[in-house]
């Protein structure tokens, strides 16, 4: 592979072997070894994934994109739910949902559905798309670095998934309410969830950044990048050394211009503060209703727990689980992780530091399952509004529930990983 960048190389750069880069999640350096078509390589010490070869990554990648930005605006576009009742049919646009909490007085609730479920979506694969067209040509965009380190931020935000999950629950909830017709923009939203995926599970990110060597003269396996002076970049992963850091250890990487850190800065006080206040933020949540139904002029407010007990009453009993585990127990138990994880960190604990990033690693992943009560709401409260007959109010229990898991998300991102293993002496 040669050391000089040029233009014409690009498409065909990604990870030489022999070069060095560290895990992700524990620091550990490992060279790199040719991994079969399809293969992946994961970090021998916490298990993380290294990186993994695609064959025709960028193709497949700049395919599965292009189709889903096409998708997105059928999605957008067309009907998504219907409503039948005594005769009327009511028609929904996909985003009637975040519109009908904006008309409610709960604008926050409707931007966290809107951007979530439409601009993030829409702007990764943007994204994506701006940089994998010029690139399968042979050009680097203008200011790629920039654009893909804004893509991968949001890329934990994009829940069209959870949203789904939330269609269908409400379909369950309406079905005896109202006859549901799905529209065509439904079947484009699972489509868009599948392909979004797909074209995620596709990408070689090494493809994208051009070869460049630093000097790295011996080997470094079995040391973590920090004992060997190294600070891998958060965006393109290269090993810079730390001589390349000023007096105050800031530095921008030298392959893309991302600022360097060791760690995350401030990575405990900030998860800390984050799992108080949502700690705090998830008493109220769950004591004032979520939502009110409206039926015959009479209203019927439901918290969390009572939804899902009417659940239960009705016979669904699938339903109430699904509920109760994405707005009880995952909330719950990802504040006590990290709250166990914070502790043993401080306490500078070296146990069992691969369960504990095994841990880290699902709470981060569930995390945002919990957003499906959010959506069922919004659905709901867009959907039926058959005047005096029934309608759906959301109530402020929602509000502090929708601040609950945006927090938890964000004290999840705001902790470093190799901080559980910045404690322990490296394997023997
Ligand atoms: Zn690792
Ligand atoms: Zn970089």
């Amino acid at each position: 592979m040669k050391s000089k960048e040029s233009t014409k190389d690009i498409s065909r750069s990604g990870l030489s072997e022999g070069e060095l880069i560290a895990c992700h999640e524990c620091d550990l350096l490992h060279s790199v070894k040719h991994a079969p078509g399809g293969g992946k390589a994961l970090c021998t010490r916490c298990g993380a994934a290294l990186y993994q070869n695609i064959p025709n990554s960028l193709e497949r990648a700049l395919a599965l994109n292009l189709a889903a930005f096409m998708l997105f605006f059928m999605a957008n576009l067309f009907p998504f739910i219907s409503l039948k009742t005594s005769g009327r049919i009511e028609e929904n646009l996909f985003l009637s949902g975040a519109l009908a909490f904006y008309r409610q007085g709960m604008g926050e609730l409707g931007l966290l559905v809107f951007l979530t479920t439409f601009l993030f979506p829409l702007l990764i694969i943007a994204g994506m798309l701006y940089i994998l067209l010029p690139l399968r040509f042979g050009h680097r965009p203008w200011r790629m670095a920039q654009i893909f380190r804004l893509v991968r931020a949001m890329m934990p935000w994009n829940l069209v998934a959870v949203f789904m999950l939330g269609v269908l629950i409400s379909i369950v909830k309406l079905i005896d309410l109202a006859s549901v017709i799905p529209g065509i923009s439904l079947y484009s939203f699972v489509g868009l969830m599948i392909l979004s995926a797909a074209a995620h599970a596709n990408m070689d990110h090494s493809l994208i950044w051009p070869p460049i060597k630093l000097d790295q003269t011996e080997n470094g396996s079995g040391l973590t990048a920090a004992e060997r002076n190294l600070i891998g970049c958060h965006t393109c992963a290269l090993l810079v050394p730390e001589t390349r850091l000023n007096d105050h250890g800031h530095g921008d990487c030298p392959r893309c211009g991302s600022p360097l850190h060791s760690r995350k800065p401030n990575s405990l006080t900030r998860t800390r503060a984050m799992i108080f206040s949502a700690s705090l933020l998830f008493i109220p949540a769950n004591v004032y209703p979520v939502m009110t139904v409206i039926q015959f002029g009479r209203g019927d407010p439901n918290t969390i727990l009572s939804g899902a007990v009417h659940l239960i009453e009705g016979g669904m009993w699938a339903l109430a689980m699904i509920i109760l585990f994405a707005s009880i127990v995952v909330p719950v138990l990802k504040l006590v992780v990290l709250s166990f994880i914070l502790i043993t960190v401080k306490k500078k604990s070296s146990g069992r530091a691969r369960e504990r990033t095994l841990l880290f690693r699902v709470t981060e992943g569930v995390g945002a399952w919990s957003m499906v009560d959010i959506y069922v709401v919004a659905i709901l409260v867009g959907l039926v509004n058959f005047g005096t007959l029934s309608t759906i109010q959301p109530g402020i229990g929602a509000t502090f529930f929708g601040a609950v898991v945006v927090i938890t998300m964000f004290a999840a991102h705001s902790f470093d990983p190799r901080l559980i293993w910045d404690n322990i002496g490296r394997p023997k």
